[in-house]
């Protein structure tokens, strides 16, 4: 993985985020891939974890901050509507490596508006990381960045953080997406999730959206916002463009 590293064999591919009521692309989510000489394309499954164990993931988390926002400010002086960039953070983050420094290092150098950067956190993170490690989240926060919950309902039941680190968006954990068509329980949780993040004026977004049914629930519940392989899979930066440039009407579908 250091020499992964050294040798600049890690990519980024981008999964588009759409608004259901109007189809456009609000976002991308930033998903790390490795490029093997030998095995090929490795998935973060595979490799993450063990980054995470031996802390080289501090610095290959560095490395898809300063990637992502350079892409994103590239996107945005070739002309495309601006879009959102999110990125996904481990727990090391926090706890190892100056995070609100690697930021808004990532931020300057690219020349990309806070505003324009989500940082997906965990609820495990927001619940377990010290006060000191989760001040960089506040610091950020004030300088306009956003925050997501990633694969939310999965983790902690504890709310309090949607409130104390004023929290912009949840991501649906996939998990209740999946059956949403045929599981009431799923169906109620989903429906839940989307009532109390509006109240709480948050946006909400469903993750691994694969079916037309899928979509057309998720529409009735009012959730906002869809990702998944319905849509697009994640995508090179090249082949994701055409779709930044179109205003999609996929998400209306259905
Ligand atoms: P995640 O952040 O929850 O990302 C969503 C995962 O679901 C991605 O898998 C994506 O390809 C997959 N997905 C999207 N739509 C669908 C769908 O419709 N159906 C199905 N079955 N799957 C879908 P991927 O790219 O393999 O990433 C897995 C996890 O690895 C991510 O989950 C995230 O936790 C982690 N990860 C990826 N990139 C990074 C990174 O740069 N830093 C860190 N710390 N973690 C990352
Ligand atoms: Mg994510
Ligand atoms: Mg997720």
């Amino acid at each position: 993985l250091r020499l992964a590293l050294d040798n600049e064999e890690f990519i980024l591919h981008y999964q588009p985020q759409f608004d259901i009521a109007s189809g456009r692309v609000l976002g991308v989510e930033a998903l790390l891939r490795w490029h093997d000489p030998v095995q090929g394309l490795v998935m973060p499954g595979q490799f993450i974890p063990l980054a995470e164990e031996n802390g080289l993931i501090v610095p290959i988390g560095a490395w898809v901050l300063r990637q992502a926002c350079r892409q994103a400010a590239a996107w945005e002086r070739a002309d495309h509507p601006p879009i959102t960039m999110a990125v996904n953070l481990s727990a090391l983050q926090f706890r190892r490596g100056d995070l609100f420094q690697t930021v808004t290092a990532a931020l300057h150098e690219s020349g990309l508006k806070p505003d324009r950067l989500e940082l997906e956190l965990t609820e495990s993170i927001l619940v377990h990381e010290t006060e000191q490690a989760l001040n960089a989240v506040r610091e950020l926060k004030a300088l306009g960045v956003q925050l997501s919950i990633d694969d939310f309902g999965t983790g902690y039941s504890s709310l309090a953080y949607l409130k104390r680190f004023a929290v912009d968006k949840l991501k649906i954990d996939r998990s209740f997406v999946c059956d949403l068509e045929t599981d009431l329980d799923d169906a109620a949780i989903v429906r839940a999730i989307v009532q109390m993040g509006h109240s709480l004026k948050l946006r909400v977004i469903a993750e691994g959206v694969e079916t037309d049914r899928q979509l057309h629930m998720l529409k009735l519940v009012d959730c906002d916002e869809v990702q998944g392989f319905h849509f697009s899979r994640p995508l090179p930066p090249g082949e994701l463009e055409p779709m930044l440039t179109r205003a999609s009407t996929t998400a209306r579908a259905g």
